[in-house]
């Protein structure tokens, strides 16, 4: 298997040959084409399996593909939560590499530092936002932040999210999300109030076990 069979396009194959990554891994290989044809996913996958590249790749082409189709509008399409600083700055790390040769535009927010840097990057617009559940609820309600344009919605490491007790900040999300959107739901393990979230977020996902 190949990335070129997977049906990426050029500026992203392009990054991923200067990346070196030869072949998908097998949550790449299953997710992509089931997320390029718009499908919701339930994927139970650890760090490690390349589980970033499996949603961000997908994201970027649908992305790129629409923006040159309506120019210029400002708002957040895609809205990527996870529960650490450190896997926000890595998701968004990926994001800058596999996007490199799109204009797609991405951002990363995160607490425990001043906000200001982190509002001038959103004023000047946005595609892709990394976000993790406090800060971002705490940027919305300030109105720094609007979801209503989000086609794309992904929450990573969820049953980390929850152990952290996120599970309120979640809910309050959900809420303020369109509801017609396609969502990708990441957790390694899925005990059950897990699988009931993924219930309330997803409409018949596509389930990969990797
Ligand atoms: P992740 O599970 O997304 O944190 O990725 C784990 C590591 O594998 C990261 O360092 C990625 O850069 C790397 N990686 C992801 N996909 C591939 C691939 N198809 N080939 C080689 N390395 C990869």
């Amino acid at each position: 298997m190949t990335f070129e069979q997977l049906d990426l396009i050029t500026p992203i194959l392009k990054a991923l040959q200067e990346r070196n990554y030869k072949e998908p891994t097998a949550i790449q290989a299953q997710a992509i084409p089931k997320i390029l044809a718009k499908r919701d996913i339930l994927g139970s996958a650890q760090t490690g399996t390349g589980k970033t590249a499996a949603f961000s790749l997908p994201i970027i082409q649908l992305l790129h593909t629409e923006k040159n189709n309506h120019k210029g509008k400002l708002a957040i399409k895609s809205l990527i939560v996870t529960p650490t600083r450190e896997l926000a700055i890595q998701i968004d790390e990926n994001l800058a590499y596999y996007g490199k040769y799109t204009k797609l535009k991405h951002a990363v927010i995160f607490g425990g530092v001043k906000q200001g840097a982190q509002v001038n990057e959103l004023r000047r617009g946005v595609d892709i936002l990394v976000a993790t559940p406090g800060r971002l609820l705490d940027l919305i309600n300030q109105g720094f932040i609007k979801l209503d344009q989000i086609k794309i919605f992904v929450l990573d490491e969820a049953d980390r999210m929850l152990d952290m007790g996120f599970i309120n900040d979640i809910k309050k999300l959900l809420k303020l999300l369109p509801s017609k959107r396609q969502s990708l739901f990441f957790s390694a393990t899925m005990p059950d109030n897990i699988v009931s979230l993924a219930g309330k977020i997803l409409t018949d996902p596509v389930k990969i076990e990797v």
